[in-house]
């Protein structure tokens, strides 16, 4: 009855996305990862140059990671960067270059999780399972009056058995995207049409008046804040970029000489601009110094002195483009 009224529904209100239909595994996987943070249309466009440039799972796997981080640049998370990198060099060794048809290889793969390895076993495979995402959760909770909180992983595995009992008998393609549009424009977050829904009558939300109440969340992630101030040091044409090392954000990517503080710093001579950049455990707050001098200052660890026409050969994290691209007008091709 569920899957039924919802595959109808999807017959008539499809969204017209360019992945759909796709069923080669290398490029599934690569539109789910760009996919995870970003919206459609920027994640097309940069699906594109991703594709060109690695065309398949051995052309990735043999490319530098600086190459990798530079085609990424501007879509931020790079860690999704790394692993999509690393799970390619895994694809070659452990599965003999041939992308893995299972499920639970899928899995195995580095920065493939639960849903984008659903995902990739449904799409390009036609295997039966649910990619849960929060739209799934969403629309499971509301019809099926499911009252535990979304982000507790025996919740997710509960509804993951439910949609799998759901989609039996279905093409399990085509009910996770009818999932994923239902979702995304019918049973929405806030305010969802209920008076043209074809689920209504069954629905236990909409009987019950529960609408605003389900799904039900409780835990938050809590951010950490961070505070950074980056200089750029500017003599003939010619500045100091820094090459970020450690397990922390932006590993190998190249920044301004920066300094961090615990709490909001004064801003002071030479402060340029503010920028604000929300990552998934982290706030971050960055203030632009340009300070012009005579000579460049003598070079610290993992310094290098870059002249500004090369910039663009460095992969730089996003706070880096927007200062150079917004605030200094400065082109990186
Ligand atoms: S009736 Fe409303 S709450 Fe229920 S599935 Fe439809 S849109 Fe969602």
């Amino acid at each position: 009855m569920f899957a039924q009224a919802l595959l109808t529904w999807y017959d008539y209100h499809q969204r017209d996305l360019p992945w759909r239909g796709e069923k080669d595994p290398y490029k599934v996987w690569v539109s789910e990862i760009i996919l995870q943070q970003t919206r459609v249309q920027q994640g097309w466009d940069y699906y594109h140059r991703f594709i060109e440039t690695f065309p398949d799972v051995r052309s990735l796997a043999e490319a530098d990671e600086q190459e990798v981080l530079r085609v990424w640049q501007g879509l931020g998370y790079y860690s999704r960067a790394r692993h999509i990198h690393h799970a390619a060099k895994q694809i070659m060794s452990d599965f003999g270059g041939i992308f893995p048809a299972r499920y639970e290889d899928i899995r195995t793969l580095k920065g493939v999780g639960d849903y984008t390895a659903a995902a990739i076993a449904a799409f390009a495979f036609g295997l039966p399972h649910p990619a849960v995402d929060g739209n799934m959760l969403r629309v499971f909770s509301r019809y099926f009056g499911i009252r535990e909180d979304i982000a507790l992983p025996k919740t997710r595995r509960e509804i993951t058995a439910r949609a799998t009992r759901e989609m039996k008998g279905t093409d399990p393609a085509k009910f996770n995207q009818a999932m994923m549009d239902f979702g995304a424009t019918q049973c929405t977050p806030a305010n969802p049409d209920c008076s043209v829904c074809p689920l209504q009558k069954s629905c236990y939300a909409h009987q019950h008046d529960l609408t605003d109440m389900l799904p039900v969340k409780i835990q938050k992630i809590k951010k950490r804040q961070r505070y950074f101030r980056l200089t750029m040091y500017l003599a003939h044409n010619k500045t100091i970029l820094e090459k970020r090392v450690g397990n922390d954000i932006w590993r190998n990517m190249y920044q301004f000489p920066l300094q961090e503080f615990p709490t909001p710093p004064e801003q002071g001579e030479h402060y340029v601009a503010t920028i604000h950049e929300t990552l998934t455990h982290q706030q971050l707050q960055a203030d632009l110094y340009v300070v012009p001098c005579r000579r460049l200052p003598k070079l610290q660890e993992h310094q290098i002195f870059v002249s500004l026409d090369q910039l663009s050969q460095y992969p730089m994290p996003k706070i880096m483009t927007i200062f150079l691209k917004e605030h200094l007008q400065i082109t990186l091709t």
